[in-house]
């Protein structure tokens, strides 16, 4: 990948990264907040379930900034862009769309096929429409 847009790309990593840092000390405040005002019976069911909406948005940020800390380490290494499978570049289009992708589109489109053969995606898949029922 031609070093400007290699660059790009590192300026993007390194902007996201320290958004989804700042969200995160304001998420810590907010639940500080929940913990010692409102507190009545009423109140408490609803943040229970805020709270764990906020839990799972976080766990979804600390993975997202885990996925950025391996993608810049690959543009330290200069193997950034490369599919972790085949060793072809992945289309540009594909990592403007999702910076973070490890795999060039056809050796994705093979991975999803194995996923949904598997039964953990099968178990994942059934986990979130449970999910959607119970707070649809
Ligand atoms: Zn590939």
């Amino acid at each position: 990948m031609r070093k400007d847009k290699l660059n790009k790309f590192k300026k993007l990593f390194e902007a996201q990264r320290k958004s989804i840092l700042f969200n995160d000390r304001i998420i810590r405040e907010d639940f500080g907040v929940c913990s010692d005002d409102r507190y009545d019976e009423l109140d408490q069911a609803t943040t229970d379930i805020e709270q764990s909406m906020r839990m799972r948005l976080r766990n979804r940020e600390m993975l997202y900034i885990k996925k950025i800390d391996e993608a810049l380490k690959r543009v330290e290494e200069g193997t950034f862009g490369e599919c972790q499978e085949c060793g072809e570049d992945i289309e540009l289009r594909r990592l403007e769309a999702r910076p973070t992708a490890t795999l060039c589109v056809s050796c994705k489109e093979e991975q999803e096929r194995q996923e949904v053969l598997t039964a953990s995606g099968r178990e994942h898949k059934s986990l979130g429409d449970t999910f959607s029922r119970k707070f649809a």
